[in-house]
């Protein structure tokens, strides 16, 4: 037994943790089902630090210092569970398992479970950052045994991204907290990138703007409070021209966006916890429409108006500038609400302080964005919601007007804003003196006696509808 750590797992992501792992000075057992990529790895990187190449699952486990500790970065979904079943039975008490893939929180509270009964650590863990993240740095999101974590924090930490000097790792709690937590970040990551898209379309048809122009938009709004990686790819990706035919990227790509599942696992799970994350289901959704090419040929040709850039259309820019900060304030108080949520439900005790600490940097919604988010929570950690933190509340406030404008020109011209109306529409909501939902509960008594209660006393009422002059009884 040498190898301090071992990654089974040897794809992009397994290959540049273990890289990222050899580099800060462990010594990194390799494994993959099949050996290609193992000898790839040490062929090529073998120099960049101590790797201990093994070729069955027997002698990658010889290979690991006891407690042994076995990073799994394999394809989520069944083969997690494959992967547990050839090595499991070859580990002892103490040893820890660390499944670093995308898995879904609900499977990694059952295989945690499974595992503990036999005295195993599991340790579910969202990374975060892709191929580039796994590599230099990523942000870590550790579920599992604190006495796992004590172990393990040390090694993740010399991996993770650092800002500030602060490690973008930390432990999120138990179990499935992890992966919970992972989850919503991409859910969150869903949201921003479809308020970004929006922001790019309302500047090239309600502004009138080339990508190329659109491409300096963003690079100027980089350089202000929506600072962020996705904000710096999107003037990349914009001011890229294709060279086959001379035009913009974004113009020959075609417009149908996939998806691997993510957001739609964190829009089941905020429906079950009864959170509305209307920013992430409407980017989930968004993607959805723009991949049903049959349902999009036969609606082609309904009628709307026609999309001629606005006067001042350059001017109106800030507007989207102040609209998408304020959309994203929504979305990112949502998606902390849905982490809140859940840790209530699973009675995790996550610091979303914390979580907005490790998401600064390494992940790929890493922003300056974050460092606020981390301050709300360090000011007031039972925040209700962002959007009643002092600093968001004056910043959405001064945003409003233009963001109104905004979305109200986007229905004029016919350019659809999913995001940034339904962002908007939840912002009213919340701060409404009074909603229809009291008209909702007159209509659910009405056909279903399903009872409403009163605001000028207590009680539960039912009206006698088809003898209205019969007023109310008390139920
Ligand atoms: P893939 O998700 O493409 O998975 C490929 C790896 O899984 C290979 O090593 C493959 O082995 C192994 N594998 C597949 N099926 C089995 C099985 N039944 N038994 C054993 N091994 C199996 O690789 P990635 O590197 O892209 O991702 C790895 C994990 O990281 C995934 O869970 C992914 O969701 C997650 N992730 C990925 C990110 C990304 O940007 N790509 C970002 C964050 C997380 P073999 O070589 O033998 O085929």
């Amino acid at each position: 037994a040498e190898a301090n750590i071992g990654v089974t797992g040897l794809a992009v992501m397994g290959r540049n943790l273990a890289r990222n792992l050899a580099r800060h000075g462990h010594t990194v057992a390799l494994h993959n089902r099949t050996e290609g990529r193992t000898r790839d790895l040490v062929e090529r990187y073998g120099d960049e630090g101590t790797f201990v190449p093994t070729y069955s699952a027997e002698e990658f486990v010889a290979a690991l210092a006891r407690p042994r500790k076995l990073v799994v970065m394999v394809k989520a979904g069944q083969p997690t569970d494959a992967v547990i079943e050839e090595f499991a039975p070859l580990l002892e008490p103490g040893d820890m398992i660390v499944d670093a893939g995308n898995a879904h929180f609900a499977d990694t509270r059952r295989r945690e479970q499974a595992l503990r009964e036999k005295g195993l650590h599991f340790v579910g863990t969202g990374v975060s950052g892709g191929e580039e993240g796994a590599l230099h740095g990523p942000s870590i999101m550790p579920g599992g045994s604190a006495e796992a974590y004590a172990a393990l924090g040390p090694i993740l930490t010399d991996i993770a991204a650092t800002v500030d000097g602060t490690p973008c790792c930390t432990h999120i709690g138990p179990d499935g907290a992890g992966h919970f937590v992972k989850m919503v970040h991409n859910g969150i990551e869903y949201a921003d990138m479809q308020l970004i898209a929006e922001a790019y379309d309302l500047l090239r048809h309600a502004s009138g703007l080339s990508p190329a122009e659109i491409a300096e938009v963003f690079r100027g709004w980089n350089s202000g409070r929506l600072n962020s990686y996705l904000i710096e790819i999107t003037a990349e990706v914009l001011a890229h021209t294709d060279a086959a035919t001379g035009q913009p990227f974004v113009d020959v790509v075609a417009d149908r966006a996939e998806q691997k599942g993510t957001g739609r696992w964190t829009v089941q799970t905020a429906l079950d916890l009864g959170i509305p994350v209307t920013g992430i289901a409407e980017a989930t959704f968004a993607r959805s429409l723009s991949g049903d090419a049959a349902l999009r040929d036969a609606a082609r040709g309904l009628p709307g108006p026609a999309r001629t850039p606005i006067e001042g259309g350059a001017d109106f820019a800030a507007d989207i500038e102040r609209a998408l900060y304020a959309s994203k304030v929504v979305a990112y108080a949502q998606g902390f609400n849905q982490i809140q949520a859940g840790a209530k439900e699973y009675g995790w005790p996550i610091d979303l302080g914390a979580v907005a600490t490790i998401w600064r940097g390494g992940c790929i919604i890493r922003a300056g964005f974050l460092d606020d988010i981390r301050a709300a929570y360090a000011a007031d950690p039972a925040l209700p919601t962002l959007l009643t933190d002092a600093g968001f509340a004056a910043a959405v406030r001064d945003a409003q007007d233009s963001w109104r404008s905004v979305v109200a020109t986007a229905v004029r011209l016919g350019i659809p804003v999913p995001g940034f109306s339904s962002a908007l529409a939840y912002y009213d909501g919340l701060r409404a003196e009074r909603l229809p939902a009291a008209l909702v509960q007159g209509q659910r008594d009405y056909f279903g006696a399903h009872t409403y209660q009163r605001v000028d006393r207590p009680g539960t009422f039912h009206t006698e509808w088809a003898t209205r002059e019969q007023a109310e009884t008390e139920v």
